[in-house]
């Protein structure tokens, strides 16, 4: 058979440093049928919980076991650097996969309730069925870990789907489940273009759910291929959050903060905080302060344990934010620092973009309202807490906020006023297996994490039993025979 491979890139060289298969219409018939059989035999859903439990954990150890190695690859396949990598994307992914081992048996207790004439309700937790993860590319596995963790933890069988420019790591952990022992078909991993195995994989009647982040556009598709099988789904979009710094925040936590929250992964992060607002009393300093070290993050090759700030992800995303800033600054915006590509020869081969500081892009402007996803930063300025939770809020977008005040009033405050689904106070970036995430408005819907998020990957049963055996219910008399 012929099958249809892709090259992957190393975004840090620009060098093809593998191959992937692409699924066909045969792999993908393949895939929802694995999944739909190991769902529909038993093999996952009706195991003990404390036997799934096992299984989960496993592996998360299988993860840590060959964390080195995940680091390498991820970096390598997305260009994010190595000290991310090491100490954030691969230990979270273990970490979310024991928190789900360690919590499912707890979650998934029956909860029960008398009701009226002596009747009582127990409501079920079950899976929802075969569930098809499709993840971006901006963390490969840890998303794919999230996704799938919260998955198999509810009983559920899983096709995942990673983005066709990173799918290495997403690939391994397929790997990693399949040592773990997971059964024959609860785990599927399928590579591919998304506009052509997208379609089917959302429409199939087969497949009961899919959990889907991405951008708003291929969401959209999702919204439409699903709806004709009417399918349950959680949807984590785009993002065009807001950071606001208050004269009483501690001004140097909150410049490094807020560097933290649009640089990190070359702002290729869904909450990055790609609008920052500044109090009027203290916005010269704060835009001196943090251009100065804007200016200062060292970028080089992902593999590189002194790299700050890696290459973006692909030629075509450089573009696309290199327009952005050129768009804004035909708009009126002053470029403070950045918005090109850097000449160091090191970096020559590789899809870099020098960390771009733009002030006098107000909400008239293309970039503040649109979603950039590179190392751009848009800062403005408030005079009123009112006014900075009315600049926040003008936003298609509602995913997050990051607040940095010396005031508790004021964060519970502006925590109220804030339409987003995610705020930090004095704090950015964190995400916990104890609480949800998931964003308002166009940002999507659905929550991943924690037990709520857990629970979008099940289905609730209300088993109600009369008072059988004792009594006839009521039922038995109604029409008196
Ligand atoms: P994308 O929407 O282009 O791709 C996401 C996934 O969808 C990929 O696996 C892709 O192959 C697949 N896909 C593409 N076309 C498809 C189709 N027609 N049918 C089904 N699947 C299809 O997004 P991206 O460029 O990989 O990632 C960046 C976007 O993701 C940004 O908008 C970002 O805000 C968003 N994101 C959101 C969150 C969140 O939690 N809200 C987290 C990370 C990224």
């Amino acid at each position: 058979m012929n099958l249809k491979k892709q090259a992957v890139i190393n975004p840090s060289t620009g060098e093809t440093i593998s191959e992937v298969v692409l699924a066909g219409d045969a792999e993908l018939e393949q895939a929802i049928t694995a999944g739909r059989k190991a769902f529909d035999s038993g093999s996952w859903r009706e195991l003990s919980l404390s036997g799934r439990r096992n299984y989960v954990s496993k592996i998360s150890r299988g993860i840590l076991d060959k964390a080195a190695e995940l680091a390498q690859l991820e970096t390598l396949n997305t260009g994010k650097p190595i000290k991310e990598t090491t100490f954030m994307d691969i230990p979270s992914a273990a970490k979310t996969f024991e928190f789900f081992a360690a919590h499912l048996e707890e979650y998934l207790k029956e909860d029960s309730r008398d009701v009226s004439q002596g009747d009582r309700s127990r409501l079920v937790r079950e899976p929802a069925g075969l569930v098809v993860l499709i993840i971006p590319w901006n963390y490969p596995l840890l998303i794919a870990s999230w996704k799938m963790a919260q998955a198999l933890s509810a009983g559920n069988t899983v096709i995942l789907k990673p983005s066709s420019m990173t799918p290495l790591s997403a690939l391994e952990l397929g790997k990693i489940a399949q040592e773990a022992g997971i059964p024959a078909g609860v785990v599927n991993v399928v590579c591919g273009n998304g506009d052509i195995i997208g379609e089917k994989l959302c429409s199939d009647n087969r497949v009961d759910m899919v959990s889907f982040t991405g951008s708003n556009a291929v969401g959209k598709k999702i919204l439409e291929y699903s709806s004709r099988s009417v399918k349950k789904l959680i949807m984590e979009l785009g993002g065009k959050s807001a950071g606001i710094i208050f004269k009483d925040a501690d001004f140097e936590a909150s410049v490094n903060g807020s560097l933290c929250s649009i640089f990190l992964n070359q702002g290729q992060m869904c909450t990055g905080m790609s609008r920052i607002m500044v109090e009027e009393s203290i916005y010269d300093r704060f835009v001196e302060d943090f251009t100065a070290k804007a200016k200062r993050i060292k970028l080089g090759p992902g593999v590189d344990y002194e790299t700050q700030m890696g290459p973006l992800i692909s030629q075509d995303q450089r573009d696309k934010v290199r327009a952005f800033v050129e768009k804004a600054r035909k708009e009126g915006a002053k470029l403070l620092c950045g918005g090109k590509v850097p000449v160091d020869p090191v970096l020559k081969k590789g899809f870099f973009f020098e960390p771009t500081v733009l002030s006098g892009a107000g909400p008239a402007t293309g970039i503040f309202n649109e979603e950039v996803f590179g190392p751009v930063a848009v800062i403005n300025k408030f005079s009123s807490a009112e006014e900075a939770a009315a600049l926040a809020n003008k936003s298609e977008f509602g995913l997050a906020a990051c607040l940095w005040t010396g005031s508790s009033a004021l964060a519970e405050k502006m925590s109220r006023l804030v339409n987003a689904g995610t705020i930090w106070i004095n704090t950015y970036g964190m995400f916990y297996n104890e609480v949800p995430y998931g964003g308002f408005k166009q940002s999507g819907f659905g929550k991943e994490l924690g037990k709520e998020g857990f629970y979008e990957y099940t289905r609730l049963k209300n088993v109600i039993s009369g008072r059988f055996p004792s009594e006839k219910p009521l039922v038995s008399y109604w029409y008196g025979f």
